[in-house]
């Protein structure tokens, strides 16, 4: 079975899709890690867009992408990848994709679920001042560390970034055969509500 996950940040797509690849055994691919981990002739291609701040060209992701999802005898679940209508098309072209899930929730839930993030400046760790606070507020469980919002995490950014999932990434549900899932539920909930739509 051969799926993409799509979602817009704070949705728990990467969370949903750790958790259905492991039950289904399907290999998680997101496209993240993948060309930070590429490697060989590969890896020096990427670095040479990735380092000058430009984009990796569609075509090489999928280059990098396609070699990787022949070692997925069982299927994939693509995490992060297409992100756009001309990416899913060129995908198309390639390789049979059995459905597209939405982890959907609202804009509202987005922004709300994002800026109550709080990061430690030392060690990184992330907390939420609804859904996991610190035994302390304002410092890091783990290393005693100062926490702070991101810029990443403020409300404008994120409002941006909710506008381009919505222009480039959700008109990918019209090329695919989709479903669309509850975001804004216990997280096993969405896995299940996942499972019995496939
Ligand atoms: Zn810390």
């Amino acid at each position: 079975m051969n799926l993409i996950f799509i979602g817009p940040q704070g949705s728990g797509k990467g969370t949903q899709a750790k958790i259905i690849s492991e039950k289904l055994n399907l290999c998680h691919i997101s496209t993240g890690d993948l060309l930070r981990n590429v490697k060989g002739n590969l890896k020096e291609e990427v670095d040479s867009y990735i380092n000058v701040g430009k984009l990796v060209p569609d075509e090489l992701i999928l280059k990098i992408l396609i070699k990787e999802l022949k070692k997925c005898k069982k299927g994939f679940i693509l995490d992060g990848f297409p992100r756009n209508v001309t990416q899913a098309q060129k995908l198309k072209d390639l390789i049979d994709i059995n459905k597209v899930i939405e982890i959907n929730i609202t804009d509202k839930q987005a922004i709300k679920r994002i800026t109550s993030r709080i990061s430690c400046k030392n060690c990184g760790a992330v907390f939420n001042k609804i859904t996991n606070p610190p035994k302390i507020e304002g410092v890091c469980d783990s290393c005693k560390g100062k926490l702070y919002v991101r810029d990443d995490d403020k409300e404008e950014f994120v409002k941006k970034r909710l506008k381009i999932y919505h222009n480039e990434t959700e008109p990918i549900l019209g090329i695919y055969d989709s479903v669309r899932i509850d975001g804004f539920q216990e997280i096993d909930k969405v896995a299940q509500e996942i499972l019995e739509k496939l």
